[in-house]
C-alpha cells in the first residue's frame, strides 16, 4: 500500500528543498521507534500511567433498548489527558522528538485543542514550546488560549491572511524552516507530508489495537460496524487500524454542518465541493474552487473545520474500504442531547458526528450485530460552545451577568 507516503497517488511529500533533511531525519527515527517493540513498550506504558490507557469499551444499555437493533458500544478515548485522542499522538511524538535530542517544539492549532495536548506535552518533557494560532481563533477560543499559556507555552497570534488556521499552519512552517535543528513541528492529525500521516496514524493504532480486543472478549466477534468522525481524521485511522482486516463495515462521518448543498459545511469525501489537489505539502481532496482557492468551511464542531483530509482515507475512499457519511449540525446536537440523556456520557460535538450516523443505521441492523463508536473526545470542556448549540437561555443570561461584573 505504502511506495514513500503514496496511497493511491494521495499524500506525498511536497516540501521546500530546506526541509528535506529534516524530514529524512523524522523518518529514519521514526522506523527505527516503529521497528523497536520497546519503544512500543514505553509508548503504551506512559500512555497507561501519564494518560488512561487502555481507555474502556462502554456497553451503551439504553441506547441499544432506544433503537432497538445492534447492540452498542462506545470506545472512551474522551478519558484520555486532556479529554481527547490527540493526547495518543502528541505522546508519541514527544517521545520521538526525545530520540532525536531536540529541544523545542511547535505546533499549529485552531480550536485550540491540539495545543492545548501539545502544551501539556511539552511541560511533561521538558521541552519549549509555540503555538501558531490565527488571530480570530485566538479570538474564539480563549479558554484553551489560557490553558496553553499557563502550561508554559508561547501562543502567536497569526496576522496573516485569513487569520485562521491554514494561516497558522503556514506560520509554523516558516518557524521550522529557521529552527530546524532544535524544533520538532508536532502535527496534529493524520494529514501533512510524508512521514505524518503515517506517523500520527501509529500512534492513533492503540485505539483499534485495544477496541478489538476488548469487543472480542465481551462480546466473542467483532463488531458490524464501526463509527468513527473524520476531521483530518486521525481518531478514525486509530479505530479504523483495528479492523482493515477483518469483515467489518468501516463509518467515517464528516462535518455536513446546515447541509451538502448549503456550501456551509466541511465535507471533503462526500460533497461535490472538494477535489484533488496539492496544498500544505500532500495531496488529497480539498474544499477549492476551481482556482485551487480554498473556500471556507463551517462545522458546529471546530475539530472538524478543515479542508483537507488524510491521504490514506482518500485512498481508502477511492478503493472503497471505509464508507464516508455526512451529519448535519442539527442530528449532531440532537445525537449529542440523547447521548447525555440516555447514558449520561458527554461527548464532544465532533464525536457526536458518529454517534449521529450510528444512530441512522441502529434499528437497521439485528439484535446480534454489535457496532462501536468511537466517543474520540468528551464535550464537557466544550461548554461554551455547546451551551451555544443548545441556545440555552439561562447560560447566556449567566455570561451576560459575568461581562457586567468586569464592567464594574
Ligand atoms: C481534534 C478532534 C477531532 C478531529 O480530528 P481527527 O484528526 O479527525 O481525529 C475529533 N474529535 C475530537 C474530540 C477532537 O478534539
Amino acid at each position: 500500500m505504502i511506495d514513500r507516503g503514496y496511497y493511491s497517488g494521495f499524500g506525498g511529500a511536497f516540501l521546500p528543498e530546506i526541509l528535506v533533511a529534516t524530514f529524512e531525519e523524522l523518518e529514519r527515527v521514526f522506523r527505527q521507534a516503529k521497528g523497536d517493540p520497546d519503544f512500543w513498550r514505553e509508548y503504551a506504558d506512559i500512555m497507561s500511567t501519564y494518560s488512561c490507557r487502555p481507555t474502556p469499551l462502554t456497553y451503551a444499555e439504553n441506547l441499544t433498548r432506544h433503537f432497538g437493533g445492534a447492540r452498542i458500544f462506545i470506545k472512551r478515548e474522551d478519558l484520555n489527558h486532556t479529554g481527547a485522542h490527540k493526547a495518543n499522538n502528541v505522546m508519541g511524538q514527544g517521545l520521538l522528538v526525545k530520540r532525536m535530542g531536540k529541544t523545542r517544539v511547535i505546533a499549529e492549532t485552531g480550536a485550540g485543542q491540539h495545543g492545548v495536548a501539545t502544551a501539556t506535552m511539552a511541560a511533561k518533557f521538558g521541552f519549549r514550546c509555540t503555538i501558531y494560532m490565527g488571530e480570530v481563533d485566538v479570538e474564539r477560543q480563549r479558554p484553551n488560549v489560557f490553558w496553553m499559556q499557563r502550561l508554559g507555552a508561547e501562543v502567536v497570534p497569526v496576522r496573516e491572511g485569513t487569520r485562521i488556521l491554514k494561516d497558522a499552519i503556514n506560520e509554523a512552517f516558516r518557524d521550522w524552516v529557521s529552527n530546524m535543528d532544535t524544533t520538532h513541528y508536532v502535527l496534529g492529525t493524520a494529514c501533512g507530508p510524508h512521514p505524518y500521516p503515517e506517523m500520527v496514524s501509529y500512534f492513533q493504532s492503540i485505539i483499534g489495537k485495544e477496541a478489538r480486543e476488548q469487543i472480542l472478549k465481551r462480546e466473542g466477534k467483532l463488531p458490524s460496524r464501526v463509527y468513527a468522525c473524520v476531521g483530518g481524521g486521525s481518531n478514525a485511522m486509530g479505530i479504523f487500524s483495528g479492523f482493515f482486516e477483518d469483515p467489518v463495515e468501516l463509518v467515517g462521518v464528516e462535518a455536513g454542518g446546515k447541509g451538502l448543498d448549503s456550501g456551509r459545511h466541511a465535507s471533503r469525501l462526500c460533497s461535490t465541493d472538494a477535489s484533488v489537489g496539492v496544498a500544505q505539502g500532500y495531496k488529497t481532496y480539498f474544499l477549492q474552487n476551481g482556482d485551487g482557492q480554498m473556500l471556507e468551511t463551517h462545522s458546529v464542531a471546530a475539530g472538524l473545520d478543515y479542508v483537507g483530509v488524510s491521504p490514506i482515507l482518500a485512498h481508502f475512499k477511492e478503493n472503497g474500504r471505509v464508507r464516508f457519511e455526512a451529519a448535519t449540525d442539527q442530528e449532531v446536537v440532537d445525537a449529542l442531547a440523547l447521548t447525555m440523556r440516555m447514558e449520561g456520557v458527554i461527548p464532544a460535538l465532533e464525536s457526536s458526528h458518529a454517534f449521529a450516523q450510528a444512530f441512522k443505521e441502529a434499528a437497521t441492523l439485528s439484535r446480534d450485530d454489535v457496532v462501536i463508536i468511537n466517543q474520540s473526545g468528551r464535550g464537557d470542556k466544550d461548554i461554551f460552545t455547546i451551551a451555544d448549540a443548545f441556545e440555552d437561555p439561562t447560560w447566556q443570561d449567566f455570561i451576560m451577568k459575568k461581562a457586567e461584573r468586569y464592567h464594574a
